[in-house]
């Protein structure tokens, strides 16, 4: 087994250290200027994205008419790692970037690709995605929002829920049922709805953690029309698309899974000393094992991760994704309960609120939060359905 990297990809590395050292937005633009919810793209981050586009960098895997610079998976991994080691958000817009966009370049027309995808990547437009609602989620294709075929134009009707952004997104990329005779994955359709349409309202959902910088969302759609041309893909092959749109996704959560949890693992060691020399001995042991626990997950995640990757790279299908995503996020819930515990009461030391900021915060503040993680983009539970499925090759319930 060979746990480090060629001198072709060190050199990649160095020369994207090189650029980020020029290029990237300080602390005090970010700061000055915070991300408010996932389709919020500040002034700072529209240059950002540009700069990454016009060099290169935004995509490195891409061909360079889409931001990239057509690079291999390996030093895609090691730019994601170094981006993140430097607390640099690629996108403000992470749906619109690592699911939309691919999207629509793999399915949309060319007047879509210009209009939709494109925009996003030059940090012009951001999106949302419309695929849960109150009765349909891990079981997506039960979605009962409507689209009816009227001439030239649809005619949407319906409800989406946890819609990430959608008081910031330009537009939403919708999943709505377009066929009701069919079997209900057969008759859903994709459809780009510019967010401000007559007939759209968004409703914001507080979080508990963050009450006063909502990013979830419920979307109502009332008679809102919407042109025929801004279907994508064919008609009635939404369910392809669901699956490609979730298999993009799920390519970005493995390593932000493993990168968000070494980050907790550093901090939780930092704080470590101090909180547990002021414990009796007897819980500083229990605490101690807890920790070091933590410490062996978050390298057995990032070994799982490398063994997904390889086999990726191999050409072959990678069932540890789920593993992975089912995993990370349980291991960083388990983390962040534990050093709630550790500090006792400062574990609800708040402070003020900072919109968005995954990584600073109270324990218990970023304790709740871990359970966004456990259910988007896939809950813990089916993700063990499909491990059972997929892996263990065990019979479907
Ligand atoms: C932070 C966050 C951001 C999100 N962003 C978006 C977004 O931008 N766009 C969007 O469309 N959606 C978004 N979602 C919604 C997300 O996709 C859904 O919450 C998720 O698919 C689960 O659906 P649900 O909430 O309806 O729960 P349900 O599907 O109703 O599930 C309820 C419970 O039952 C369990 N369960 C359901 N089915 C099974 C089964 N077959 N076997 C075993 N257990 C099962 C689930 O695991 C869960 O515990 C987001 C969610 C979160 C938390």
């Amino acid at each position: 087994m060979k746990l480090t990297f060629d001198e072709g990809v060190e050199s990649f590395r160095e020369e994207f250290l090189r650029w980020l050292a020029e290029h990237r937005p300080s602390e005090s633009e970010m700061t000055g200027d915070p991300v408010l919810s996932s389709a919020h793209v500040p002034t700072w981050a529209q240059r950002w994205s540009r700069r990454m586009f016009d060099d290169g960098w935004l995509v490195p895997g891409w061909p360079p008419e889409r931001g990239g610079r057509n690079a291999g998976p390996i030093e895609t991994l090691v730019y994601s790692e170094e981006l993140a080691r430097a607390h640099i958000p690629r996108t403000t817009n992470p749906q619109g970037l690592g699911i939309i966009a691919p999207s629509i370049f793999d399915y949309g027309t060319e007047a879509q690709v210009r209009d939709y995808a494109m925009p996003i990547l030059r940090g012009e437009r951001s999106a949302c995605l419309g695929m849960s609602e109150p009765g349909a989620g891990s079981d997506l294709a039960a979605l009962s929002t409507r689209a009816v075929l009227d001439g030239d134009r649809f005619v949407i009707n319906g409800q989406k829920v946890w819609t990430s952004g959608a008081n910031y997104a330009g537009f939403c990329f919708l999943f709505c049922r377009t066929d009701t005779t069919v079997a209900k994955h057969k008759g859903i359709s994709v459809v780009l709805v510019e967010m401000d349409t007559p007939g759209i309202t968004v409703r914001p959902l507080p979080e508990i953690v963050d009450p006063e910088h909502p990013d979830l969302n419920e979307v109502f759609f009332a008679d809102v029309v919407v042109p025929r041309e801004n279907l994508v893909g064919e008609l009635n092959n939404g369910w392809a698309m669901a699956g490609g749109s979730l298999a993009h996704e799920r390519g970005m959560v493995w390593l932000s899974g493993v990168l968000g949890l070494e980050e907790d693992v550093a901090r939780l060691l930092a704080e470590a000393p101090a909180s547990l020399e002021a414990l009796p001995t007897a819980e500083r042991a229990v605490v101690t094992d807890r920790i070091v626990g933590c410490y062996i997950d978050s390298v057995a995640a990032r070994c799982l991760g490398y063994r997904g990757f390889a086999k990726l790279m191999r050409g072959g299908t990678a069932p540890e994704q789920a593993l992975m995503k089912a995993f990370s996020s349980e291991s960083a819930q388990r983390l962040n309960l534990v050093a709630s515990e550790m500090v006792g009461d400062r574990s609800v030391d708040v402070g003020p609120s900072v919109p968005h900021t995954d990584r600073g915060g109270a324990w218990m503040q970023r304790y709740f939060h871990t359970f966004a993680g456990t259910i988007s983009a896939g809950s813990s539970e089916i993700q063990r359905n499909i491990i059972a499925e997929r892996v263990l090759g065990l019979p479907r319930a």
